[in-house]
This record gives structure tokens, sequence and C-alpha cells, in this order.
């Protein structure tokens, strides 16, 4: 009999994960718990069964722009994939957005969507891309407290009926840059009946399919600069279901995500109303980014957890050298290897939604919200890095069958690779880390926390893997502090510093929890994964760091060398 390698089966996406489980054991009181649940398991059946089979099965199809109907009118329709369709209709049927805007689960409401998210990512073709900006905008409207834009979409944003239910864009990169938004050159003009119409270029939108977006643009007259943008509003058909003064240029041809339909946009005379006055739209639109970073980490962390739940079961189905993978001591290392990765990162994650929650609640303490504002682009950045690197293990986990399209597991490597770069890049992130540390001196907020969770440990081995991640955030405030430290090379190291923050943080989540479960499950297992995690090691301050240096290999140009004094 010739033979045929069985591929990798996914067993129940909830049922099976013991990551998920044990922390919403330790985390959700009981009743929150027991009225969760069913939710979540009939999530996960169908994250493993029917939902990951049809994406498998429709992997070659992609979204397509329809720029002219048979008659010859523009109508810029996308016709989107047969996942996309389904994923919507799930998504507002499971209140995926909705959750924590019903008020039923208190401050507990964010972590439960980030199951939600985590269970319901992996297989659906990004259209978490939408959801997250549909959170974001209506965190963003309602922060704002503008009553008429409020009254018109935050209903549709956060429903659980597909028939009513809207998704929003977040537009903001143009040509000039996604991260230097300061230089936005779309033009907000007045027309004759007092309303404002854009003008200009978006140059990534996706989720193109959306009822409406927030936009940046600057109103005429504005000065340059970031203060002399305004956040906008807008709905991306008039009450006749023709464009806005939109038009789709094109979907871009990206490397993944390729689901997603993301446009270059012309905004030609867009009807378009302000949002929190007429300028300051890079702070207006902050809440939504902070919403957007936080989905981010939660699907870096989902990336992970499904590709080591076909790693596992392929090892137990791949014989190589006489034996299964699963029973060969370095495959076990280093599939071990990426799976501390991801208990850290998503006891992170976790941390940060429990944040975002008490802050929603209002049950937050000061500190905890000077926490939240240093967290979430701690978790985005670290987690967005993790991924990738865990993607990249998975695949070769495979084989040469990692890399063959039609096993599906490329797009695992395709489509993490984006959540570093978009919602702000790791380095912009990195900086965004030093001016809350700076502004808002988040760093005892941070130290205190650490403190709290790495003492929670009595397990000796845990103790010191909780004090590595003290100590490692210790050297990093010293490192910030030293006197007279040139700004330069605070800022070549802001990359380093805050990954040492969000991986020590990332240690000290993952003690605490693993010290709860030792206790309450007698389970040893997330106590291992703290123990290799601590040996990655957390403390990236270290090594390198001198401009000269630096400077010189990141443009090949010429060091010299100081000659020795004979
Ligand atoms: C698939 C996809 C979908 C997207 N969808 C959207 C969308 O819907 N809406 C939207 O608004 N945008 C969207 N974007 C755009 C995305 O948010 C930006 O591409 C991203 O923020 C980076 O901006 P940039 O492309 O201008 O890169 P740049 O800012 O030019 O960055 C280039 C490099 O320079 C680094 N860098 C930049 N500034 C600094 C600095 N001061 N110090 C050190 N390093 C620095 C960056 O880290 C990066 O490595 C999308 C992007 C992708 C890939």
């Amino acid at each position: 009999m010739a033979f045929f390698q069985d591929p990798p089966r996914l067993a129940h996406a909830f049922h099976d994960d013991r990551v998920l489980r044990s922390y919403l054991a330790r985390a959700l009181p009981e009743d929150a718990r027991r009225e969760a649940i069913p939710a979540l398991e009939a999530l996960g059946e169908l994250a493993s069964g029917e939902l990951f089979e049809r994406m498998v099965e429709h992997r070659a199809i992609e979204p397509r722009l329809i720029t002219w109907d048979a008659w010859g009118h523009r109508v810029d329709r996308i016709e989107v994939t047969p996942t996309w369709k389904e994923a919507r209709r799930i998504a507002c049927e499971v209140g995926i957005v909705g959750t924590p805007y019903e008020g039923k689960f208190g401050e507990h409401a964010r972590p439960l969507q980030a199951a939600l998210i985590y269970l319901f990512h992996p297989s659906t073709d990004t259209y978490t891309c939408p959801l997250a900006m549909t959170d974001g905008a209506a965190r963003t409207l309602l922060s704002h407290r503008n009553t008429a834009l409020i009254d018109r979409a935050v209903a549709r944003l956060v429903s659980r009926r597909p028939d009513e239910a809207w998704t929003s864009g977040q537009w903001m990169t143009e040509r000039t840059g996604g991260s230097d938004v300061e230089q936005t050159e779309t033009i907000a003009r007045k027309d004759e009946s007092g309303g404002y119409r854009l003008y200009g270029t978006k140059w990534f939108t996706s989720a193109i399919t959306s009822e409406m977006a927030l936009t940046l643009a600057r109103p005429e007259g504005n000065g340059p600069g970031s203060r002399g943008l305004a956040l906008f509003y807008l709905e991306t058909r008039d009450e006749h279901g023709r464009p806005n003064g939109l038009l789709v240029n094109r979907l871009k041809d990206k490397l993944g995500t390729r689901k997603l339909p993301t446009a270059e946009l012309t905004l030609d005379g867009a009807l378009a109303t302000p949002v929190a006055g007429l300028s300051d739209g890079v702070r207006a639109i902050a809440p939504m980014l902070n919403i957007t970073r936080y989905w981010n980490s939660v699907c870096a962390i989902s990336g992970m957890r499904r590709g080591l739940a076909l790693a596992r079961d392929y090892a137990r189905r791949r014989r190589a050298f006489g034996a299964l993978l699963s029973e060969r001591p370095l495959h076990l290392d280093t599939l071990a290897d990426v799976q501390a990765e991801y208990e850290a990162a998503f006891h992170l994650v976790l941390f940060t939604a429990e944040l975002l929650g008490r802050e929603e609640a209002g049950v937050a303490t000061d500190e905890e919200t000077r926490l939240l504002r240093l967290v979430t682009p701690l978790a985005k950045l670290t987690t967005g890095k993790q991924t990738v690197a865990a993607a990249s293990e998975i695949l070769e986990a495979f084989g040469g069958a990692g890399y063959v399209e039609d096993t599906g597991l490329p797009a695992l490597l395709r489509d993490a690779q984006v959540l570093p770069i978009w919602e702000g890049t790791t380095n912009v992130l990195s900086l965004d880390v030093l001016r809350v540390v700076a502004k808002e001196g988040s760093l005892p907020a941070l130290l205190g926390k650490i403190e709290a969770l790495v003492g929670t440990a009595r397990d000796g081995e845990l103790s010191e893997a909780g004090a590595s991640a003290l100590a490692a955030v210790r050297r990093a405030a010293a490192w910030l502090g030293e006197g007279g430290r040139d700004p330069l090379a605070v800022e070549a190291g802001a990359r380093r510093f805050a990954l040492t923050l969000g991986r020590s943080l990332e240690l000290a989540a993952l003690v605490r929890h693993a010290q709860w479960s030792i206790d309450h499950e007698r389970d040893g297992r997330a106590r291992a994964a703290a123990l290799r995690f601590a040996r990655h090691g957390v403390d990236l301050l270290g090594a390198g760091g001198d401009l000269a240096g630096a400077r010189a290999l990141a443009n090949d140009e010429a060091l010299g060398v100081e000659q020795e004094r004979g």
C-alpha cells in the first residue's frame, strides 16, 4: 500500500483549549461563567468544525471589486467571500461587538468578549478586522458624547441583528503615511448647505464594505500638523444606496489577509460630519486605536493557539525515523517553546482585557486606568512579534506541507505578518510607550502590578521566575532614568525597552496563573510554561544599543576602529 499522510485535524476549539478554560475558571465569577459558557461552546464547535472546513475549502476565493454595472454605471461594489457572509451573521448573533455594550457582564464583559474573538478569529478570514473597527467606532462615538451620531450609528454598530447591523472602517493612512498621519492631505471643505465635504486619497482602507467610517481630514483654513486635523464621521452610501462621493480605485494585492478587501479610495466630495470639533483629530480618534490594538492582541494569541492545535495534532499522526513526532524529544522541545510564548502572551492579553473591562464598567482605580494606557500598546507590540515567530515555527513543524497552499497552513504565517504592522508598527508603538511613561508616570504602577502578580507565587522556581520579571522591569526603569542619558540613545532603545516591559508583564501574569493552576487544578502545565518562558528571557535591554554602531550597521556605512596603543 502506498503511503498517504493523514492531515491535521482540529479538536473542539473550546473544549480542547486548556489555557482558555483554565483562565475562565480563575478569572470569571461562577455565575458569569455559567452564563457565558454555552455561547463559547457553540462558537468553539463552529470554529473548529464547519467554519474551519469551509474556510479551507474556499481558500482560493478572494473578494472582487466590481467597478461598473452592465449599463455603464459606476457602482464600486465589493463581492466578499462566502466565509465573510457567514462570519457577519455569526458575529452579530453571538454579539462579538455587542457584548461589552450590553451591560450584562459588567467588568467581565471585555475578557468574555476577548474569549469570543479568540475562538472566532482563526476560522473567519480576518473578519475580525471590520469588527475591531466597529467596536472602536462605537467606543469613539460614545466617548465624545456626540448625541446625534450616537443616535444614528451606535445601536447599529453593536446590534445582534444581521439585518440592521453596521460595521465601520477607520481611514487614517494616506500615501504620505500611516504612522505619521499629521501629513494627512485630505481636505474638509464646507459646502453651500454648511455641511462638510471631504477631498483626498485614502491609501489603505480595510473593510471597505462597511456602512460607515471614521476618518481624518484638515478643515480648510486649519494650520498644519496633527492639531489642524479633525475627526469626521461619514456613511459610505447615501439613502439611495449610491456611493457617498467615494471612488474605490482598486483593491490591494497583499501578502496575507487576502480575504479582507483593503482598498485605495478617492474621496471626491464625500459628505461628512465632524465628531468632536474641528481640530485635534488625532487625539479624538485615540479611543478607536486603543480598541483596535486590543483586538489585534487577541487575534495574535488566537493565531498562535490555532497553529499549535494543528501542529500538536499533526505530531501525533506524522512518523519520522520510526517514531511519531509527538514522541521525538527535539520536536517536543520545539513545540513547547512556542506553547510557552503563547501562554505568556495569552495572559498578558487577557490582563489587558480585564483592565479595559474595569475601566468601561467604571470600577477601575486611577492607577489601573494609567496602567491600561501603557499596557494596551505593550500587549499589541509584544504579541505582534510573538505571533509571527510562532507562525513561522508552526509551518516548519509541518515540514514541506507547511509551505504548500492547499493545506491551508501558509495563511497562518501570511495573516500573522500583518499584526505587527497595522494599528501601529512595533517601533511606532514603542515610541508611544516612551511617551506614555514620560507623560503619565505609569512605570511605578507597572512595577507595583508586577510585584503583586509575582508575589502570589509560593512554588520556589515560579518565585524565581517572577523575580526575574521584576528585576528586568526595575533595570528598565533605571535604564530610562539614568541621569543625562542621551535622548537619541533612549529613542534607539525604545523597542528593547518596550519589549522588556511587555515580556516581563507576560511572565508575571503567567506566574500568577501558574500558581493558581497548581493550587486549584493540580496542573503543572502553566508552571512549566512560565519556567520555559523565563528561560527564553524577558530583559532585552542588555545587548546592543550603541548609536554609532547601529547607524553603521543599518546604513552599512564605514565604522572606524580605535588603534590599540602599543
Ligand atoms: C493589510 C493592511 C490593511 C490596512 N488597513 C488599514 C485601514 O483600514 N485603515 C488605515 O488607516 N490604515 C490601514 N493600514 C495601514 C497601516 O496602518 C499602516 O501601513 C501602518 O500604520 C504603517 O504605516 P506606514 O505604512 O506609513 O509605514 P511607515 O510609517 O512608513 O513605517 C515604515 C517603517 O518605519 C518605522 N518607523 C516609522 N516611524 C518611525 C520612527 N519615528 N522611529 C523608528 N521607526 C519608525 C516603522 O516601524 C516601519 O518599520 C493597513 C495596512 C495593511 C498592511
